[in-house]
């Protein structure tokens, strides 16, 4: 096609570029920036491009209150065959009796479980903020901390996995109707069957959030707490690697409290577009291709952290079963600000994080999260973790250093060019 084909062919299905060209550059840089750096947040993943399709597809204009086969609007037809596939591939995946893909987040995933079967004032036990746990399981910040009194567990100071005689006196002391387990920045794996044993010891509900874990659950290599808990909630967009979104799965007593909890209880009209991103991403879930790369996802994690203690740095729990590597920045003198802003100057992607007992704040912080899954998306395998983890030590161990920045920076846009991701938007933009 011709440059003015094109343009005229754009102005007449009045694109994105003809419509709203600042959104459209807005959107072209930051294909442009995930293409050229190193995306290593923890908590994100690139989407398939089916997956991206059906997210961009007109089922965005469809109000479906309610759920498949009872809605409170006509023309559901289309959109239930979206959500029931959701719903049954979702079951097939995590062998749950009940599945609820409506949640617009992980949040809100969370917010419905509250809501089903807690009332205001309730006592909740989550894991501690600052040891790894969510913001959405009791933070003073949130509304679960709010609208709900709040309790904590932590990690052991010395081993840094999750002290369950801390579990257990905090539940027998404080009696809470539900139990959450799960974090965003624990690199190991939970005792679900433990935790059950506490729970039942209390007469408390409990809730796992896997958030973070959900794909390396689906494909097998971290035990499932499906069968341990009363609800498990997640999102679909870290390592499950779908749209961005929220899911519930609970007991079948459970399924009327949790889908009115949903709808009418905190959500309006499912975003019908998300659900049938959601029932693509299930599929690709389902797939020998998914499993490999959820193993890599963490050989790779591994890889990283041996790599970094290799250079003295001290990784927490000293090392990692999932796709999270925590690294404790104390004994090199740098913060976990410091060290995210110097990374981000070189190309390279990650957050500031606290690590257990830190005493720098959530805003400085002494450490930093790094994770595996988006990189592996790109098809990158140990030999680059490792070449990564070398350009992630020069840069640590050189903070200030203007120069040394720039030619990670070169090192990372050259090993990116390599393993290109969204490569034909890319092609659409006249890139690479
Ligand atoms: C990311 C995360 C969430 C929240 O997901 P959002 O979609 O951002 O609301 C909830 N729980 C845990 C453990 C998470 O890591």
């Amino acid at each position: 096609m011709t440059e003015e084909k094109k343009k005229k062919k754009e102005i007449e299905s009045k694109g994105l570029k003809a419509v709203d060209p600042e959104i459209a550059e807005a959107i072209q840089k930051e294909t442009e920036r995930v293409f050229y750096h190193l995306e290593m947040i923890a908590s994100e993943n690139f989407a398939s491009e089916a997956v991206l399709e059906a997210q961009g597809s007109i089922f965005t204009n469809k109000y479906a209150e309610g759920y498949p086969g009872k809605r409170y609007y006509g023309g559901c037809k289309y959109v239930d065959i979206a959500e029931d596939l959701a719903i049954r591939r979702a079951k097939e995946i995590f062998g749950a009796e009940h599945v609820n893909v409506q949640p617009h987040s992980g949040t809100q995933a969370n917010v419905g479980v509250f809501y089903s079967v807690l009332e205001p004032g309730d006592k909740i036990l989550g894991m501690q903020l600052s040891h790894g746990g969510h913001l959405s399981h009791g933070s003073q910040f949130n509304i679960s901390g709010r609208y709900f009194q709040s309790f904590f567990y932590g990690v052991d100071r010395q081993t840094e996995i999750v002290d369950m005689d801390q579990v257990r006196s905090q539940a027998k002391t404080h009696l809470p109707k539900l139990i959450v387990v799960g974090a965003s920045a624990y690199p190991r794996e939970f005792d679900w069957k433990a935790f059950r044993e506490i729970a039942d010891e209390c007469g408390a509900f409990l809730m796992a959030d896997i958030a973070h874990i959900a794909g390396l659950i689906a494909a097998g290599f971290h035990s499932s707490p499906v069968p341990f808990c009363d609800f498990v909630t997640s999102t679909t967009h870290k390592t499950l690697r779908g749209p961005r979104g929220g899911i519930i799965m609970c007991k079948k007593e459970f399924a009327p409290k949790v889908d009115k909890a949903i709808f009418p209880g905190t959500q309006g009209g499912p975003m019908m577009h998300s659900i049938a991103a959601k029932a693509v991403c299930f599929k690709e879930a389902l797939s020998e291709d998914f499993k490999n790369y959820q193993g890599q996802v963490i050989t790779n994690a591994r890889a990283i952290a041996e790599e970094m203690k290799k250079g003295g740095f001290r990784v927490v729990s000293g090392g990692t079963d999932n796709h999270l590597v925590l690294l404790d920045l104390t004994g090199k003198g740098i913060t976990g600000k410091e060290a995210e802003e110097a990374l981000d100057a070189s190309g390279i992607t990650v957050n500031k994080n606290e690590v257990p007992f830190d005493t720098k704040g959530s805003r400085v912080t002494s450490g930093i999260r790094i994770g595996s899954p988006a990189i592996t998306t790109r098809g990158m395998k140990e030999t680059e973790m490792k070449y990564i983890a070398k350009l992630m030590k020069e840069v640590l161990n050189n903070i200030g250093d203007g120069k040394i920045y720039e030619k990670v920076k070169s090192s990372v846009r050259d090993l990116c060019l390599q393993y290109p991701i969204y490569q034909s938007r890319m092609e659409d933009y006249g890139q690479t």
